[in-house]
């Protein structure tokens, strides 16, 4: 449905268009009845942008990364293993404790779960995530009478908050490498190739005249846990970004050296399966070869920061990625944390704690130097083929997806305009964004402005009882 066309106007943008990259002022945004930017001006002052019938805002805008890793469901367990009862915790131990509420969750339960999350994360500063979804039939292993329930659960999410979705329905046959099939209790997870391209079918035709953008990919939970033949099957005949968890525990390296004499990735680049669709996540532990070879191929990489370090992975050479020119995006993953600057400050963090050293993922000669700048223009550019979308930011054509940024924060006042996205990365806590857009329409409203009254703002206390409902009844005996 075509909405009539409309302006906004802000005193600065954080434009990502190549030859405009960076901030620009008394920028006049028009958004077409698809949703889009129709065109960007800088220069123009307010007065004449309000007397073209501009919405006139107060605050910056900021362009949103794309959070291209989740599973929703976790966001029922952040906080709920963070105790070791006998010698050691990793993260298999929690894997195990992961699966009982993957055991237990219903899709109502999901719905609630996934709602609250999507809030959270629009008011994190994430337009759009990518849900890697692997939780599909009942509790018994048995498909549901509607086979794609829990898909509608993310998918009803999405469009009650509106927030934008890629799901990614996931390949998962097997336990482990010399596994024939999976345990008992990855039965929730069981698909095969048909499945998932049916999944993704469905999606994609749930998508068309969707209010709330709506796509999908496809992705194969590991090598571990997918045969090769269906892993290149499913490669052959899908369109559409694919996704893959490799490389995350160095547990997985030695089962996949002992079982093909190739690492993961090393794995994936001698089938010559890499290509631009492929978006790895994790790959923690590789090699220089390896991020050679991912970069030749075009192929991105998905890092999780907070779920690494919450996870005990370790820490990959993220400065290595970035100049291997690898396309580098973010995901909250097990949702830890829902906010994309924590992401940003902990991937620069774990590289200045192991080296000794400080703003390791800057170039002094792009964004002056920046980390932040250089972190967050990646983590934009990257999102856009991870999510499956051609185009993406505060650019012309891209969907018109945007964040204001609260200025009267603790964390921006005093410091100059140059070093915003500095501080609102490395002078926590930055507060929430109060007013987010996406597809040209406000979806998180600001709290002084009915001019801006968002999707969410009459929602978000009935979504917040709903999720502590749920919450209840999976955490009843605990
Ligand atoms: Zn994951």
């Amino acid at each position: 449905m075509l909405e009539p066309e409309k302006m906004i106007w802000t005193p600065r943008a954080w434009l990502t268009d190549p030859a405009t990259r960076g901030w620009r002022s008394d920028v006049l945004l028009k958004i077409n009845g698809r949703g889009e930017w129709a065109s960007i001006e800088s220069n123009t002052p307010r007065e004449a942008a309000a007397a073209r019938g501009a919405q006139c805002l107060n605050e910056a805008l900021l362009p949103s990364p794309v959070n291209t890793h989740s599973h929703a469901f976790q966001r029922a367990f952040a906080g709920l293993s963070e105790r070791r009862v006998g010698d050691r915790d990793d993260f298999w131990s929690w894997r195990d404790r992961m699966y009982q509420v993957a055991l237990a969750i219903s899709p109502e339960q999901l719905k609630s779960i996934a709602s609250q999350l999507y809030v959270e994360l629009l008011r994190g500063g994430y337009t759009h995530v990518c849900e890697f979804h692997y939780v599909h039939h009942d509790v018994d292993g048995s498909p549901f009478h509607h086979p794609f329930a829990m898909t509608d659960a993310l998918i009803d999410a999405a469009c009650e908050v509106g927030i934008g979705l890629t799901v990614l329905p996931v390949l998962y046959e097997r336990a482990g490498f010399a596994a024939p099939a999976l345990r008992d209790d990855q039965r929730r997870f069981a698909t095969n190739v048909e499945f998932v391209i049916s999944l993704q079918d469905y999606v994609n035709a749930r998508g068309i005249a969707n209010e709330t953008p709506l796509n999908a990919g496809v992705a194969i939970h590991s090598l571990r846990a997918a045969k090769p033949d269906s892993i290149r099957s499913l490669a052959e005949r899908v369109r559409g970004p694919i996704h893959i968890h490799v490389a995350e525990q160095t547990g997985e390296i030695d089962d996949c050296l002992a079982s093909t004499g190739l690492r993961p990735v090393e794995w994936l680049a001698a089938q010559g399966l890499l290509d631009p669709r492929w978006h790895l996540v994790h790959a923690t532990h590789v090699t220089q070869q390896e991020i050679h070879a991912v970069s030749k191929a075009g192929a991105g990489v998905v890092l999780c920061p907070t779920t690494e370090a919450n996870l005990g992975d370790g820490l990959t050479d993220v400065a290595a990625w970035f100049d291997a020119g690898v396309a580098s995006s973010i995901g909250s993953d097990s949702h830890v944390n829902r906010d994309w600057r924590e992401e940003l400050r902990l991937l620069e963090y774990g590289q200045r704690l192991q080296r000794r050293q400080r703003n390791v993922i800057a170039a002094p000669q792009q964004f002056d130097g920046s980390t932040a700048a250089r972190a967050f223009s990646m983590a934009v550019d990257a999102g856009a083929a991870a999510a499956g979308l051609l185009c993406w930011g505060l650019r012309v054509g891209a969907r018109a997806d945007a964040l204001c940024v609260n200025h009267h924060q603790a964390a921006l006042l005093g410091v100059p305009d140059s070093h915003t996205l500095d501080a609102l990365v490395f002078s926590s806590p930055a507060a929430p964004f109060d007013a987010v857009m996406v597809a040209g329409r406000w979806v998180l409203g600001a709290n002084d402005d009915a001019s801006r009254a968002g999707v969410v703002s009459g929602q978000a206390n009935s979504i917040e009882r709903d999720f502590a409902a749920a919450m209840r009844r999976l955490h009843r005996s605990n």
